[in-house]
């Protein structure tokens, strides 16, 4: 097929997300036809390594044997059914494994994240009305938290470009202090100012825990905000603050969940448990939409009832799909056949010490790294850096896509030493090219 042709008729039929499509006059989109591992190859040919994985969904590479293969066998048993007064295989087996996992108990599915949030936010609310305290209705988030673009969480989140303009359709929340320690203050340490960020929380929470629900937060990385880190410290501390005045800990570890902070999980790194966790993205390896949004027996608990609307009456028309539960047990299956973190481990400490190695000397700062993320901000004052990076990158067969100033990295696991190498290369080419 023609390319130029396709192009034209996407612009007509298909409205792209996150995009102002007038931006499209001059910044051509790019049709992909097939990918391999960590590539992509558009209709010339021409190759672009993922090193966003697809928007921070795929894990083992595109076009991944044993995740293929599983949801090839369950297309010849069954493509989808209800889930309500249905059941499945799939769906069963890969709850129970997830509440290995995480030590959650039920599993309350949806296709994308936002969703997923939205369940966690409407279950804690629900939770309090059904235990005899329907003025928990409230919801804390964190300063630059990204939580989903549906109007509940949006609410949540606290993306300026995203949120100020549906601000009049918004519930009201409350933002708290990033811990994101490089907005600590001058001779601070991260943990330190994670404290500091702590406390002001401890403060709000005991003032007005009588009307909130839940806390929801990302787990060590707010990777919508740029890649913002903090200290695990935080997170022990946000438990015990909600434990102390019974306000849900609801874990967002969309984006950081399965393997990409270097644990399993990233509460993991603070030994905490969650009241809520919502998985989605990595969750089927990035082959098809499902999220999870998982909660403790007590939880579950208080909706166990002979009364119809003390139960959780939400749902979505694809719940527990039964091709997306396959994708994501083969996922696991890698996970346990390969030892992925242990060799993630190695991969990331390369990437690390070859991106420090690189950056020297350049104008960046506040390189950053923990699992399979690495990023850091460019030192420019070009109003157009974002969209003149990310354009200069894609010539040069690289996908990135800069938030602001920050350059991140987030390749698929399957990512080799070289392809890294190759990848950082590129990346100091680009950025010489700035400093010239
Ligand atoms: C991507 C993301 C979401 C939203 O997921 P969608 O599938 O895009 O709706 C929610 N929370 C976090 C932390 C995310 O990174």
């Amino acid at each position: 097929m023609d390319n130029k042709d396709l192009l034209e008729r996407s612009l007509r039929a298909v409205w792209h997300p996150c995009t102002q499509m007038k931006s499209h006059e001059t910044m051509p989109l790019v049709p992909i036809q097939h990918g391999q591992g960590v590539w992509l190859y558009d209709m010339n040919g021409k190759r672009y390594l993922d090193a966003v994985s697809s928007w921070w969904v795929n894990l083992f590479g595109h076009n991944q044997p044993q995740i293929k293969q599983a949801i090839r066998q369950q297309l010849d048993a069954l493509e989808h059914v209800i889930l309500a007064g249905f059941t499945h295989e799939p769906v069963v087996n890969l709850s129970e494994r997830l509440s290995v996992l995480t030590g959650l108990g039920h599993c309350f599915y949806a296709s994308d994240g936002a969703s997923a949030t939205e369940i966690a936010l409407k279950m804690s609310f629900h939770y309090w009305r059904n235990t005899g305290k329907p003025g928990k209705t409230r919801f804390l988030s964190l300063q630059n938290g990204y939580h989903g673009e549906t109007l509940g969480a949006l609410s949540v989140t606290d993306v300026a470009i995203f949120k100020d303009t549906y601000a009049p359709l918004l519930l009201k929340s409350e933002q708290m202090p990033s811990p994101d320690w490089r907005l600590a203050a001058k001779g601070e340490t991260a943990e330190q100012y994670a404290l500091r960020c702590a406390e002001a929380l401890e403060q709000h929470i005991a003032a007005h825990h009588e009307q909130i629900a839940a806390f929801i937060i990302e787990p060590l990385v707010q990777c919508a905000a740029g890649m913002a880190m903090y200290s695990p410290v935080y997170l022990q501390r946000a438990r015990e603050i909600c434990s102390r005045y019974q306000v849900h800990l609801i874990a967002d570890e969309i984006a950081v969940g399965f393997g990409r902070t270097g644990t399993m999980f990233a509460c993991e790194q603070a030994a905490i448990r969650p009241d809520f966790m919502c998985l989605s993205k990595g969750i089927t390896g990035g082959y098809l939409p499902l999220s999870v949004t998982l909660c403790t027996d007590e939880i579950y608990q208080a909706f166990y009832d002979d009364s119809t609307v003390r139960g959780f009456l939400h749902s979505h028309s694809y719940t527990g799909n039964p091709l997306a539960c396959a994708a994501a047990l083969a996922t696991l299956d890698i996970f346990e056949q390969e030892q992925v973190l242990k060799a993630n481990r190695q991969k990331s400490i390369h990437m690390k010490g070859r991106l420090q190695q690189a950056l020297d000397g350049l104008p960046v700062m506040n390189m950053r790294q923990l699992g399979m993320i690495a990023a850091f901000d460019v030192k420019s004052r070009r109003q157009d850096f974002q969209q003149g990076f990310y354009q200069a990158a894609l010539a040069s067969g690289l996908l990135l896509r800069p938030i602001g100033n920050t350059v991140y990295l987030m390749p698929p696991y399957v990512i080799s030493d070289s392809e890294i190498d190759w990848m950082v290369g590129e990346i100091m080419q680009l950025l010489q090219g700035l400093a010239a």
